[in-house]
């Protein structure tokens, strides 16, 4: 057994929503939160770096658990590139690498998958279903033995977020009768038209099978999925085009952004754990944070920890992790990047 001090870092909780909260947001909130207690001997758990390719390492996450799964962290073309493995003057060595089984630079469209537990039952709430949402799930799902999903909370209406919506059929026909849909009213009005009909099923030739989604339209601020609270943190990603990340408890994901409006600072407040984008390792796009940038932020944000998403392939993955550390002795900053299948556990609400 590890000592607990060693343990507690690892470990993030849904809890203590309150705590943060922005006064002037509604209290939408119908969880009841009475106690919270990290000493718990069934909420601590040694899986933090387990991965796919560690049996015994994920093992130790408990069924009981509430975590997240990192479904994909890559960008929108995803890692490799096919065109750096067919270039025949260039050779790309992330993208080489990323060929490698088990490696950590193959990466899909950034997505989350919380597995959330409480009182009444487990939840599988999937933020976003982009156009490589089959191959992650195809990966995942059985893997970690993901049945069913509960909920889709959506960032924006990008193809790598939204682009695999038509894949949640299979879902819909096989698994369960439906699949609730969270997302803004612009991102809806985009659906209507990439998606029209999923969201309008009359004009399907009858017999047809095709995803059956409950849209419900979400606006900038608190609502509650399957009894999570869950807080949406509004970011610009490109100039005017505006993207949501969310906070759950004390957990919070932005992967997509390329500015912070100073009214979403106040959200992320007490942030224990913070998964952000961080494009490339030079400079920031007009749409995304780069590395320096996304350090800066998490200086001003002072998460606990930080896990980076969203890299393309010039982010090699040992080697920018292997630069990373070194901010811990020398800023006491805990910054890693992420990776597809990577697992962190998280403290469920106690409620006596
Ligand atoms: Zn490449
Ligand atoms: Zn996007």
């Amino acid at each position: 057994m590890v000592a607990v001090s060693l343990l507690l870092p690892n470990v993030w909780s849904f809890a203590r929503v309150r705590q943060w909260r922005n006064p002037l947001q509604r209290a939408s909130s119908v969880v009841s939160r009475r106690s919270f207690s990290p000493l718990s001997s069934r909420n601590i758990n040694t899986g933090l770096q387990s991965n796919y390719s560690d049996k015994a390492a994920e093992a130790q996450i408990p069924v009981e658990q509430s975590e997240i799964i990192f479904i994909g962290t890559g960008t929108s073309e995803g890692i490799p590139r096919v065109s750096c493995l067919t270039n025949p003057i260039k050779k790309c060595t992330v993208c080489d690498k990323a060929t490698e089984p088990g490696n950590r630079n193959r990466r899909s469209n950034t997505s989350i998958l919380l597995r959330y537990i409480n009182d009444l039952g487990r939840y599988n709430i999937l933020v976003d279903a982009g156009k490589f949402f089959y191959h992650s799930a195809l990966k995942w799902f059985p893997m970690f033995g993901v049945r069913t999903i509960d909920a889709v909370i959506i960032t924006h209406s990008h193809a790598d977020a939204i682009g695999g919506l038509d894949d949640l059929r299979d879902w819909t026909n096989n698994v369960q009768p439906r699949i609730p849909i969270y997302v803004a009213k612009r991102d809806f009005e985009v659906m209507k038209k990439t998606h029209y009909y999923l969201v309008d099923t009359s004009v399907v030739t009858p017999g047809a099978a095709v995803s059956d989604l409950q849209f419900n339209v979400i606006k900038e601020e608190p609502f509650i999925v399957h009894n999570l609270e869950v807080i949406p943190l509004p970011v610009w990603h490109g100039q005017g085009y505006r993207s949501l990340g969310f906070r759950f408890g004390n957990i919070c994901y932005i992967s997509d952004v390329s500015d912070i409006p100073e009214e979403t600072y106040v959200l992320l407040k007490d942030c224990e754990l913070l998964i952000m984008d961080a494009l490339r390792p030079d400079r920031s796009s007009s749409t995304h944070f780069g590395l320096p940038r996304a350090l800066e932020e998490v200086r001003k944000i002072q998460p606990r920890r930080t896990l980076f998403t969203g890299m393309m392939h010039l982010m090699d993955h040992d080697k920018v992790n292997e630069d990373l550390a070194k901010l811990k002795d020398t800023e006491g900053l805990d910054i890693q990047l992420s990776y597809d299948g990577l697992r962190i556990p998280v403290i469920r609400p106690l409620i006596h």
